[in-house]
């Protein structure tokens, strides 16, 4: 069940300082209509599979975010319509969004993935890597993909301290390497951290289970 009223409090404490992805894997199109009925547009899912047969189902005008890890090869089936893909991890990645948004003749836009995390099981780049990734030679010749800013997703921690300076870090590299580049989006915070990261300066967070309720494991 999801919980209007709740919904409604993250609207009004977000404002327009950061913008909401209501993050629906794993639920049903009810609960994602209901949202939409009270004018959220933007959600946010992590498998391609679901996210297809998901928006072939809901209204046109939503903005849909892939904020899981994404293969190259299953790029195609959302590339016609994704809004924006928020873990860009590697260049062939890049490419491939490049090359299938090409074809779609549109621009996709992304997020490089940054990890700051402790776990060694979230995915993203390091500092070296990101910035390897942005001077290489033929990152100018992909016209067809757009860097917005950058994602990443804090520890899985008791430690308000450790949470912090990994927000704080991402922070830092997005203001070092996006101030020249135009960056706009700083997509960091989830149900359980998404106060502190907007006092460390996000500018999307990504929101499950404050709106929606718990999920099943599997997500
Ligand atoms: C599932 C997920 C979220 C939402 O998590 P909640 O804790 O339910 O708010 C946000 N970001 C990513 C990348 C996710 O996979």
């Amino acid at each position: 069940m999801i919980d209007l009223a709740k919904y409604n409090a993250l609207v009004n404490e977000l404002g327009n300082k950061a913008i909401l992805v209501a993050v629906s894997k794993t639920k049903p199109l009810e609960d994602i209509k209901a949202l939409y009925d009270l004018g959220q547009r933007d959600f946010g899912e992590n498998y391609v599979q679901e996210l297809v047969d998901k928006a072939s189902q809901l209204p046109a005008d939503i903005r849909w975010h892939f904020i899981g890890h994404l293969q190259s090869n299953k790029v195609k089936y959302i590339a016609p319509f994704v809004h924006l893909i928020h873990g860009v991890d590697s260049f062939k990645l890049l490419k491939e969004i490049d090359k299938q948004a090409a074809k779609n003749e549109r621009v996709i836009d992304c997020l490089l993935q940054i990890h700051i995390a402790q776990e060694e099981t979230k995915f993203g780049l390091d500092e070296t890597e990101l910035a390897s990734l942005l001077m290489d030679p033929s990152f100018v010749g992909l016209t067809h993909v757009r860097i917005r800013g950058l994602m990443g997703m804090a520890s899985f921690s008791e430690s308000q301290e450790l949470v912090r300076s990994e927000f704080k870090t991402l922070k830092s590299l997005f203001e070092k390497y996006g101030k020249e580049r135009g960056w706009s989006i700083l997509s960091m915070g989830m149900s359980a951290d998404y106060e502190m990261a907007m006092e460390e300066g996000s500018s999307l967070v990504r929101i499950g289970s404050l709106l929606f309720g718990a999920r099943d494991k599997k997500a």
